[in-house]
């Protein structure tokens, strides 16, 4: 018998699924699996990263300070209670390291983000799910699931793959309700496409169990260099920082970044862009039949009257050169993710859902 085994936890662990990004035989494909930004990156991460070429013999920086700065001065933080990562993955990933290990549990709530379990499960942690409420997250449900073993709780706001979003009165409710031995996390992947949203910032900052995360995969299109960060209590970034590798984030990935969250322009380009095209994709979808709650991100959840014909318009969609996202492992499996792409990707979604729709009556 093979007498080398993982860990506890490791082998419940399904392999992670990414968007797909091509299909057989059809060209011309526009991927909408990902929630990945149409525009791409700002001009200005792009030349961030062309030059830091000559220097790659150089170590990056291990304190990641001119990144925290930017960051700080941009959102209006303290830089040294910011940490950064591998994508705010990496930053999920050390907060439930850190906190959680064999007899702890680590609540998600039952649309969540499907890294949560994941990552507890790696840690040899238990993931508890729990219920949310016409798709939208119930702050009682959370705090009544919440125990003595109870270590970390993940709250997406706006939710992935819902795009609901709770009030700041219902997120200062479940901060206040939790005991102080559980940290909560405010995963803020989409907040920048909510305007005027601090992504829980200031939430997080008046209190020693609050933690907001953030990413550069989403608005600021730069998921291909995976950066993001955290902003939490001192005491909780320092131990955060004892377990990440010195150099974890390479000189490229921090001269795009920084490059790219000081180009405000660009960010408010893209936000109004999406709202406006998100609000043209929602209204299409409508008009054929296939509703969504209003969204606070950059997909819309396109729900349809059974599995079959979500799966049926999934294939339609795919021969004709959209790839959108299955979300029966969130639990909908009558609905498709689809990302608000620009102005031609949401005509063709809206055309070949129409099309879809009359030819399935
Ligand atoms: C995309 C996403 C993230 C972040 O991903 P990184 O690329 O690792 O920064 C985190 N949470 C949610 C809910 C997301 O959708």
């Amino acid at each position: 018998m093979n007498k080398i085994t993982p860990q506890p936890g490791i082998m419940d662990i399904a392999l992670y699924q990414g968007g797909a990004s091509h299909v057989q035989g059809v060209q011309d494909v526009v991927k909408l699996s990902s929630n990945e930004n149409p525009f791409g990156p700002s001009p200005k991460a792009i030349e961030a990263v062309r030059e830091s070429a000559a220097r790659l013999h150089r170590y990056p920086s291990t304190d990641h300070a001119s990144l925290r700065e930017a960051i700080g001065r941009v959102h209006g933080l303290e830089p040294e209670r910011i940490i950064c990562g591998v994508g705010s993955d990496e930053v999920l990933q050390f907060i439930v390291q850190c906190f959680a290990g064999p007899g702890d549990e680590v609540i998600h709530t039952e649309h969540g983000f499907s890294m949560y379990p994941i990552l507890a499960r790696a840690a040899g942690a238990t993931p508890v799910s729990v219920p949310e409420r016409e798709r939208r997250v119930d702050v009682d449900s959370i705090l009544s699931a919440c125990g003595a073993r109870t270590r970390v709780v993940f709250l997406t706001n706006p939710g992935n793959p819902t795009s609901t979003m709770l009030t700041e009165a219902e997120v200062v409710r479940l901060a206040d309700g939790l005991p102080g031995h559980v940290i909560l996390v405010l995963d803020a992947a989409y907040a920048e496409f909510v305007e005027g949203f601090d992504g829980g910032a200031s939430i997080a900052r008046g209190r020693e169990n609050v933690v907001m995360t953030r990413t550069f995969s989403k608005i600021y299109g730069l998921g291909g260099l995976r950066v993001g960060w955290g902003y939490g209590p001192r005491a909780i970034i320092d131990v955060l920082n004892r377990i990440r590798q010195p150099f974890n984030l390479s000189a490229t990935a921090l001269a795009a970044a920084e490059a790219a969250v000081l180009d405000r322009d660009f960010v408010d380009f893209c936000r109004a862009e999406n709202a406006r095209l998100r609000s043209w994709l929602a209204g299409g979808l409508e008009a054929a039949g296939v509703h969504s709650d209003p969204s606070n991100t950059n997909f819309i959840l396109a729900r349809f009257d059974s599995r079959d014909e979500a799966e049926g318009c999934d294939l339609y969609l795919q021969s004709q050169g959209l790839i959108v996202r299955r979300v029966a492992g969130y639990g909908f499996p009558a609905a498709l993710r689809i990302t608000v792409g620009d102005a031609d990707a949401c005509a063709r979604v809206v055309g070949a859902v129409r099309a879809f729709k009359e030819g399935a009556r």
